[in-house]
């Protein structure tokens, strides 16, 4: 028998519905890149962005085309997130940081009908636009008077098209299932793929997001969203803060400590979403002033972190110095992308600091509405034990079925297993530990070697700003790890100083075969170390003495 209860079709305009007539007077905070401050609200967001599906319309955009978006975190970025979605087009937000060459491929793929752009990429814009044979509109998200001189056709000002068109009465009802936005994965190595979510997946992904033991959002969090709003639906803040009516922040394109601290502090942010990267630059900005600088008026409370892994010393930091509690948190573009979170168990309430340290360094544990299963070569199912290594299986709700236009084919297993690439241990608790990428994993003798975990302790030395380990070739043990470090400004670490400092934090035989210092570290457009890049630099590196 089947139930008597309402079905619902679960649509992302639900979320901006409830956000505008809930908590309509909530603001959404925004920086414009020359760092003035513009203040809207829910309901104006709301309404704006029922004129956004309008101008679609106007545009002759068909239900169902990929938009594409070129563009930092703005109100009107956010506009086009709901507007775009909600009127049953598909948000395609495009990575600006990617390769010239990347972007084309990813625009002629989707088969973009117009894109959406910020004045600060009209040289990118004018340099594409001639080899994306599908867009027919260009819109620069501006007002008339600030409308950039373009070299392209079709070109429109933003403020001037949502101006003319009227707000739809009703966002259009349509299967949940619908597609609703697209992000390419970074291809670091290949073509970049298609990850195609639905409005379902993602006001799915949103209710977890917003559990407690996940990033824990309520209609009394301001959240300052670091993390780009092309990066992975930037990790769901947008709709997650919509369905409990959170405040937003949005910094535009600076990043900058100093600018990030004055949003934290002006506009009273309660959470803070980045990846490492960021908060690294943060706290090395903080690090000489920070027993002289202001911090009242700062409330934050919470910073969560993932993409890459947050080192020890930055949880720590956060801790002491700040009094924030980093929430460390794992998943793919593939997955939505929120698979794990580090939240506490009850049992964390009376351990020791050091303890609930131990517990954030790992990825976190499963939240709701997702599945993981740790595999080995085999395929066969590993224990749960915090020591066995294997590869991280996942599934659920808002865990992809395939890429877009079926790029790279069969990608789930018969149980529907999608297969991660990424090494870790599950311990006892459910927490997952990565331990690196499959293909950065460092062989030695048959055993295996957590470059993360090297990275993170290095990181940890006063004298470090960031540490990459990569594997060189051994003639005994096939593979000896090389640790490739950059020097905080002004320190001066020896390579018998990094040795001597991990020594007694790491068994010997993980002890790098040899330090170098470099000038800077390579990274992709996602924030992670480019390991390929470093690889093909000092994969062949002989060390001292070897
Ligand atoms: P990209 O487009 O660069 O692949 P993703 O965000 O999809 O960006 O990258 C997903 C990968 O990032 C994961 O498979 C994992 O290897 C890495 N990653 C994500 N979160 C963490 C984390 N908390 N710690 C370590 N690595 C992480």
């Amino acid at each position: 028998m089947l139930g008597l209860m309402q079905t619902r079709p679960l649509l992302i305009s639900t979320l901006v519905d409830y956000a505008a007539s809930q908590h309509g007077g909530r603001e959404i905070v925004s920086r414009d890149p020359e760092g003035v401050i513009h203040r809207s609200t829910y309901a104006a967001v709301a309404e704006r962005a029922r004129r956004v599906g309008q101008a679609l319309d106007m545009l002759d955009v068909r239900f169902g085309q990929p938009v594409a978006t070129l563009a930092w975190n703005s109100f009107r970025h956010l506009e086009l997130y709901y507007g775009v979605t909600g009127s049953g087009r598909i948000l395609h937000t495009v990575n600006p940081r990617l390769f010239p060459e990347q972007i084309q491929y990813i625009i002629n793929h989707a088969e973009d009908g117009c894109v959406f752009f910020d004045p600060v990429f009209v040289p990118l814009v004018e340099q594409l636009a001639p080899l994306l044979p599908h867009v027919r509109g260009w819109v620069a998200l501006c007002e008339a008077d600030s409308l950039p001189a373009v070299k392209v056709d079709g070109l429109l000002c933003y403020e001037d098209l949502i101006a003319a068109a009227e707000p739809a009465a009703e966002w259009p009802v349509f299967d949940e299932n619908t597609a609703s936005t697209l992000c390419y994965t970074s291809g670091t190595t290949g073509n970049p793929k298609g990850v195609l979510y639905s409005h379902r997946s993602t006001v799915l992904h949103a209710f977890a997001a917003c559990a407690a033991d996940s990033l824990a959002f309520s209609a009394r969090d301001t959240i300052l969203t670091v993390v780009p709003l092309f990066h992975a639906n930037a990790w769901s803040i947008p709709f997650a803060a919509a369905m409990c009516g959170a405040k937003l922040v949005l910094p535009g394109p600076r990043l900058d400590p100093e600018s990030i601290f004055l949003l934290l502090q002006q506009e009273g942010c309660t959470a803070a979403g980045g990846i490492p990267t960021v908060w690294l630059n943060f706290l090395a900005w903080l690090e000489p002033q920070r027993d002289t600088i202001d911090l009242s008026g700062l409330k934050l409370q919470r910073v969560f972190a993932g993409g890459t892994a947050p080192p020890r010393a930055m949880i720590e930091k956060f801790r002491d110095w700040l009094g924030v509690f980093l929430l460390h948190a794992w998943g793919m573009t593939e997955t939505s992308p929120l698979v794990t979170a580090g939240s506490p168990l009850a049992k964390h309430a009376d351990a020791a600091p050091e303890t609930v340290v131990d517990m954030q360094v790992n990825q976190g544990r499963q939240v709701y509405g997702v599945e993981l299963k740790l595999v080995d070569a085999d395929g066969g199912k590993l224990p749960h034990d915090g020591r066995s290594v294997g590869e991280l299986k996942v599934r659920g709700n808002w865990v992809i079925s395939g890429y877009f236009k079926n790029e790279g084919g069969q990608v789930l297993d018969a149980q529907g297993w999608f297969s991660t690439g990424d090494a870790a241990t599950i311990d006892p608790d459910g927490y997952v530990q990565l331990t690196d990428r499959l293909k950065d994993i460092i062989k030695s003798g048959g055993e295996w070697i957590s470059s993360i975990e090297i990275e993170n302790l290095t990181v940890s030395h006063p004298d470090v700003f960031e540490a990459a380990v990569i594997a060189i070739p051994h003639p005994v043990w096939q593979e000896r790890p090389l640790l490739l470090v950059h020097a905080k400004e002004g320190r001066e670490p020896t390579r018998a100083g990094i040795l001597d400092f991990l020594s007694t934090r790491i068994a010997r035989w993980w002890m790098p075969d040899d330090v170098l210092f470099v000038e800077s570290l390579p990274h992709t457009a996602t924030g992670k170390l480019l390991k390929t890049e470093l690889r093909a630099r000092y994969g062949n590196h002989v060390p001292a003495g070897g």
